[in-house]
């Protein structure tokens, strides 16, 4: 072999070999950018703790000082570390969104961003509260409150529109988002839309179920689709859809024993106990604080308004209770066009959300089952918002119709009284009476025109009964009661 032919060949050797590190070279390199990929995630609440933390991570919060979270790019790496310091996480990549969902269907984060858009657009009269946060992942549960002067508590009647107890029915979260951009954008426009920002305090929770939602979009999940939230019921450490779960609208404290499934694998599993989930939890605590006159939980489907109740111990004022179903009922046309809804008793014995706020608060509120199915099509949904509005439209007005307010007070100090207003024409050992609330004394009792027997009671206090108090077709009797300490507390400190 001459020399010429020797140096052509180790040429040829050498460029092949230079080829083929290069080439390995690319593969390695695609296979560190595959195991390191970035993650768009969202960050919520982080205090003035993590902020070191989280700048070590190069996620800046100059703009942010105020946000309830902020959105960043991560390495899976520092999101693992970002979830093990404590703080709520969740990856907004939409990768794995479920595509047998309509691309009108908004994510949790997408939901989030409505509701702070619409914050910053009418900061008057929208206030935005974390009311709880989730069983399994920790996300937020938002309630946004549309009121004038929305950042105070004022002496208003409420009213509560909630959606997603079950995962599933999506289409309640469009009818909330939809009643908030539409009363919004009307407030100082719309003479009654106005009339009803101010006089009353419009609370909407437009995901009570943000781990199950999650699961819904996050999930490659087909019909029949998720409708729990994601418990861990085995405590194994690891979601499985056969054995975890707690039906939510099954989880609430009234007749909760007797409803729903023991079975933890059901998809009606109650849970282990009666408000056993911090979802359900949540919306008590906003309840109880919030003293909510009316209600609403929006679910899917069946084109009917669900009320409580129909068998047994009968609710007392089941005649108001199915005059106001019906008056929304029939506001309500179907997808079809063809009629509207039709009105249904619930089963008084099973720990719905409904059950609990009449047998609780005594709040008159409904299940709306909306559409026709838990996903509708894309060009049905405008119809089914439309009409649904024209319920929420009737439900503030009907508020503000006809019903007996007022202040309860201690005659010798004048200090507010949390005291219950027993009507005695409804009067059941079965169901609480309205109470005040223990910030202005005040209650807001909704009745249909007559005339009534108000008997009001504090402990430590002497009873007083107001006889034929007159509640007129138009209007609200406004009453001022003081009431008498009893002598026998006097001075027992
Ligand atoms: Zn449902």
């Amino acid at each position: 072999m001459n020399s010429l032919l020797a140096a052509k060949l180790r040429y040829y050797l050498l460029s092949i070999i230079a080829l083929l590190s290069h080439l390995l070279a690319v593969q390695a390199a695609a296979g560190a950018r595959k195991g390191a990929p970035l993650l768009d995630v969202r960050i919520y609440t982080p205090g003035e703790a993590d902020r070191g933390q989280l700048s070590e991570l190069g996620i800046q919060f100059e703009n942010h000082a105020t946000a309830p979270f902020v959105d960043a790019l991560l390495s899976g790496e520092k999101l693992t570390a970002l979830r093990k310091s404590g703080l709520a996480v969740t990856v907004l990549s939409n990768a794995h969104v479920n595509r047998a969902l309509p691309p009108t269907c908004k994510s949790f984060s997408e939901v989030e961003d409505d509701i702070f858009a619409l914050q910053r657009r009418f900061p008057d009269i929208v206030h935005i509260e974390q009311i709880g946060s989730s069983t399994t992942l920790g996300v937020p549960i938002w309630a946004v409150k549309v009121s004038d002067h929305a950042a105070v508590d004022e002496n208003e009647p409420t009213i509560l529109f909630q959606a997603l107890h079950h995962a599933r029915e999506l289409i309640g979260v469009h009818v909330c988002l939809a009643l908030l951009e539409d009363i919004c954008e009307k407030y100082g426009r719309d003479r009654d839309v106005t009339r009803w920002v101010d006089s009353i305090e419009i609370w909407v929770v437009p995901v009570m179920n943000p781990d199950g939602y999650k699961y819904m979009f996050e999930t490659e999940v087909r019909f029949p689709w998720w409708r729990k939230n994601l418990r861990d019921n085995d405590g194994d450490g690891r979601f499985d859809p056969l054995v975890d779960g707690v039906d939510l609208n099954r989880n609430y404290g009234y007749n909760w024993q007797e409803g729903g499934d023991g079975k933890p694998g059901s998809w009606f599993y109650r849970g282990a106990h009666a408000f056993s989930e911090s979802e359900t939890r949540a919306i008590q605590r906003l309840a109880l604080r919030e003293n909510f006159a009316m209600g609403v939980s929006y679910h899917s489907y069946g084109e009917s308004v669900l009320y409580p109740w129909g068998n047994f111990d009968r609710p007392p004022d089941i005649e108001l209770i199915v005059d106001i179903a019906h008056n929304l009922a029939r506001r309500i046309q179907r997808v079809s066009g063809r009629g509207t809804y039709i009105i249904l008793p619930l089963d008084g014995r099973v720990g719905q959300s409904s059950i609990w706020f009449y047998g609780a608060l005594r709040t008159i509120d409904f299940i709306v089952e909306v559409g026709t199915e838990h996903i509708p099509k894309p060009h049905v949904i405008p119809t089914i918002l439309t009409q649904q509005l024209r319920g929420v439209y009737y439900l503030l007005e009907r508020l503000l119709q006809s019903g007996v307010k007022g202040v309860v007070y201690d005659r010798e100090t004048g200090a507010p009284l949390v005291a219950e207003i027993v009507i005695r024409e409804f009067r059941a050992d079965y169901v609480r009476p309205r109470r005040t609330d223990s910030r202005y004394g005040s209650f807001y009792v909704v009745l249909n025109p007559g005339r009534y027997t108000l008997e009001v009671r504090s402990e430590g206090y002497a009873p007083r009964v107001l006889r034929k108090v007159r509640v007129k077709e138009n209007g609200v009797v406004d009453l001022t009661i003081g009431l008498e300490r009893l002598s026998g507390e006097r001075n027992t400190w």
